[in-house]
């Protein structure tokens, strides 16, 4: 296994700024990936953006859609080669696992999965020491939203349970931006839309930060 740099941009919602932000930090930091963790778009708008983003991303890239994405943005990521929603890549000879979508909310989002479907997904083709990148934060984890409490899900919480990946990489909740670093290192930058980005580096140990 090389090793391997990955930049992490997460909720992104459109963004005109993150559209400058990202190539910027590729040029800075020059990762071996960029993974783009849901919340691509702002409920489809606009409409380009994610053409428009990985236009101007010069490096092997990854995605997954958010909740506030609408399905269709899979058919984009699809076409563009770039779609890791409940599939698994191998880059430089480590696992990427993706789950796009979130566990249903309160909110009624445009894409919202089962636990169930999520775990069944997940389940068959994850694999041990795997680097699992999820727009949804695993239960228990950089989930905790104030007056809401834990709101991550519950399967994929199990998932790192069963399959102890090497790295989480997650999102979802704007408001739990942080790092957990130990056996299983989890890593939510915060929204890009805000600034935020993550710079992860994988190899016999992980090593996770905030840009
Ligand atoms: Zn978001």
């Amino acid at each position: 296994m090389e090793a391997l740099r990955i930049l992490l941009a997460t909720d992104l919602h459109g963004s005109s700024a993150a559209l400058d932000l990202i190539p910027a930090a590729i040029h800075e930091h020059r990762p071996d990936v960029f993974l783009a963790c849901g919340d691509i778009t702002h409920f489809g708008r606009p409409p380009s953006y994610a053409e428009e983003l990985l236009r101007r991303v010069s490096v092997r890239t990854f995605a997954v859609p958010g909740n506030c994405d609408p399905p269709a943005l899979l058919d984009v990521l699809e076409r563009s080669g770039v779609n890791l929603h409940m599939k698994k890549a191998t880059v430089e000879g480590h696992s990427i696992v993706g789950l796009g979508g979130a566990n249903p909310t309160p909110f009624g989002t445009p894409f919202e999965i089962g636990e169930d479907e999520i775990w069944k997904g997940l389940d068959t083709i994850m694999e041990r020491g795997a680097i699992l990148a999820s727009h949804p934060p695993p239960f228990g984890h950089l989930d905790l939203v104030p007056g809401a409490g834990h709101v991550g899900s519950r399967s994929v919480a199990r998932i790192v349970e069963k399959y102890r990946p090497h790295a989480v990489l997650c999102g979802h909740i704007h408001e739990a931006a942080g790092i957990v670093q130990g056996e299983v290192t989890m890593i939510n930058p915060g929204a890009a839309k805000d600034g935020h980005l993550g710079l992860v580096d994988v190899d016999d140990r992980v090593v996770a930060r905030i840009l």
